[in-house]
C-alpha cells in the first residue's frame, strides 16, 4: 500500500511518541480515526478556507476552543480549482499552511486538504497535496442514460420500488417504476462520472489514503430526499466508498449570508435526508461514517439550529463548509485596524465595485448582489473603520449590515489578488487584529451554534459582543 499524505505522516508521529504496536498505538489509531489503515472522517468536520494562505492558525484556533470545549470538530482546509484559478495559487501552498498551523498549535487529531470541486480534468495537480477530494458531478447531472443502463439500474434495485420506509422518520415514500427509472436516467451518468474521477485518485494514491466527497450541490435544481437515495444506491454500485455527499437543499445558499428559504421547512427535510443516508449505508454497505456535506454552509445562521437539532436526533455526523467568510474578516481585521489597513479595505471595495460584473460572473447562481444597494465607492472612501466594518460584518437586523456590499466583497478576492504584496503585506502587519476576527466568527457564530448547540454570539454595532 501507498503511504502518501496523512498515513505517512502518522506513523512517523507514532515513532516520535515512541509507540509501538499494543493499546497506545490503538487508542491513537482511533484518535486518528483510521480503521484498517483506512482514512476516515470524524463526525464533526468544518471545511475552512484561506484563500491567501495566511489564517491557517486562526482558523485552526476555532477547532482548539471546540476541544476544550469538549467537541472534536475536524479542520478540512479547502479550496476549489477555480479559487486557484482566481487567486494564482498551487494546492501545495494549502498543505503547508495547515501543516505549519497544526505545528504551531499542537493539533493532534486528524486534519485535512480538501481539492474541492474538482473534475476529471482538474484533478491532476491536487493528488500530491490533497487527501480530501470533492468530485463534483454536477455538469453531468441531466445527460441522459442510456436505456440499458437504466433497466440494469431498475433489475439491480427491487428494494427501491414500491413503499420505501426510512427509519426514524414518520413518512413513507412510494416509488413508481416510472419515478425509478426517470430518476435513474437524470442522474446515472453523473455518478459514472464520479466513478472515473474516483478511480483516478484511487490510482494515484491508492484506496483508503483519502476522502472522497460527491458534490451535486452547484446546479439549479434541489434533489429531494428519493433522489438522493436513489443517487446513494447508484454510487454504491459505483463502488465509491463515498463518506461525506453534498446535495443541494431547497433554498438559496448564497455566499457569505444568511439562508434565503422556508426556515421551518428546512429541517424535515434534512431529517429525511439524513435517513435517508442511514438507510443508504445499511441497504448498500456504504461506509458508516457516511454523512451531509453542507456546501455555501458559512454565515446559514437561520437554520444551524435545525442542523444542530437534527444531528443530535439521529445522532449523525455533518461537513459544514465555510471556506468564504474568512477571507471577509480580513478585510474586517484590516478595515478595523485602521490607517493603512482601513485605505486598503476601501480600495478593494472601489475596485469590486467597478469591476461588480466580471467578478459576480462566475457566481451567478449563488450570490443575489443588488445593484441600487452598493454604496458609491466616493461614500465608502468618506467611511471610518467603524462604519466599513458594521456595513460588512455579519450581523443580520443592524440598521448598518449590508448584504450586498457583503456579497461583492466575497467574490471581490480576485482584487486583492491582484494587489499581491500591497495586500499580503498588510495582512501580515495586522495580523493580531485579523486573527482575532477569524478566529471569533469561525467559533463563535459557526462551530458554536452547529456542533455545540449554543446560539450564535451576537455583537453590538460597536464590535463587542452584546
Ligand atoms: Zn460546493
Amino acid at each position: 500500500m501507498a503511504t502518501t499524505g496523512l498515513t505517512a505522516k502518522k506513523s512517523s508521529f507514532l515513532q516520535i511518541q515512541g509507540w509501538g504496536f499494543g493499546p497506545a498505538a490503538t487508542n491513537y489509531a482511533s484518535r486518528l480515526n483510521v480503521d484498517n489503515n483506512h482514512l476516515k472522517l470524524a463526525k464533526y468536520s468544518i471545511g475552512i478556507g484561506d484563500r491567501f494562505a495566511h489564517q491557517a492558525k486562526a482558523q485552526l484556533q476555532a477547532c482548539v476552543q471546540a476541544l476544550q470545549n469538549g467537541v472534536q470538530v475536524i479542520p478540512v482546509w479547502n479550496k476549489s480549482n477555480r479559487e486557484h484559478t482566481i487567486i494564482g495559487s498551487e494546492p501545495l501552498s494549502v498543505r503547508r499552511a495547515a501543516d505549519a498551523a497544526v505545528r504551531a498549535l499542537h493539533w493532534e487529531e486528524p486534519y485535512f486538504c480538501d481539492a474541492d470541486h474538482i473534475t476529471l480534468q482538474t484533478v491532476d495537480r491536487f493528488l500530491e497535496s490533497c487527501d480530501f477530494y470533492t468530485i463534483d458531478v454536477a455538469d453531468s447531472i441531466g445527460k441522459p442514460a442510456t436505456a440499458a443502463d437504466m433497466e440494469s439500474f431498475v433489475r439491480r434495485h427491487p428494494e427501491l420500488l414500491g413503499r420505501v420506509q426510512l427509519e426514524g422518520v414518520d413518512e413513507h415514500f412510494e416509488v413508481t417504476r416510472e419515478h425509478l427509472t426517470r430518476t435513474a436516467e437524470k442522474f446515472l451518468v453523473a455518478v459514472k462520472k464520479a466513478g472515473e474521477v474516483y478511480r483516478k485518485i484511487e490510482n494515484a494514491k491508492g484506496a483508503g489514503n483519502f476522502i472522497p466527497e460527491i458534490s451535486m450541490d452547484e446546479t439549479d435544481r434541489p434533489q429531494s430526499t428519493m433522489e438522493l437515495l436513489i443517487i446513494l444506491a447508484a454510487i454504491a454500485d459505483e463502488g465509491i466508498p463515498v463518506q461525506t455527499i453534498a446535495p443541494k437543499f431547497s433554498g438559496r445558499f448564497n455566499k457569505g449570508v444568511d439562508y434565503v428559504g422556508d426556515v421551518a421547512q428546512f429541517e424535515p427535510e434534512l431529517a429525511l435526508d439524513v435517513s435517508a443516508i442511514t438507510y443508504a449505508v445499511r441497504q448498500y454497505d456504504l461506509p458508516e461514517n457516511l454523512k451531509l456535506s453542507v456546501h455555501s454552509g458559512s454565515d446559514k445562521f437561520s437554520i444551524y439550529p435545525a442542523i444542530h437539532a437534527t444531528i443530535k436526533r439521529f445522532n449523525a455526523g455533518v461537513h459544514l463548509k465555510t471556506a468564504g467568510t474568512t477571507w471577509l474578516e480580513e478585510l474586517i481585521g484590516l478595515a478595523e485596524a485602521g490607517g493603512d489597513g482601513l485605505a486598503r479595505a476601501k480600495e478593494i471595495y472601489s475596485e469590486a465595485f467597478a469591476g461588480r460584473d466580471e467578478l459576480c460572473r462566475p457566481y451567478a447562481t449563488v450570490i443575489d448582489v443588488e445593484p441600487a444597494k452598493l454604496p458609491p465607492p466616493d461614500e465608502v472612501r468618506g467611511w471610518s473603520s467603524e462604519q466599513y466594518t458594521s456595513a460588512l460584518r455579519h450581523v443580520s437586523g443592524t440598521a448598518a449590515y449590508n448584504s450586498s456590499f457583503r456579497q461583492l466583497l466575497h467574490v471581490g478576492f480576485k482584487v486583492a489578488a491582484r494587489m499581491g504584496r500591497r495586500y499580503l503585506d498588510l495582512l501580515e502587519l495586522n495580523e493580531a487584529v485579523i486573527a482575532k476576527n477569524v478566529t471569533e466568527n469561525l467559533y463563535d457564530r459557526h462551530i458554536g451554534p452547529v456542533f455545540l448547540g449554543r446560539a450564535g454570539t451576537v455583537r453590538n454595532s460597536t464590535g463587542r459582543n452584546a
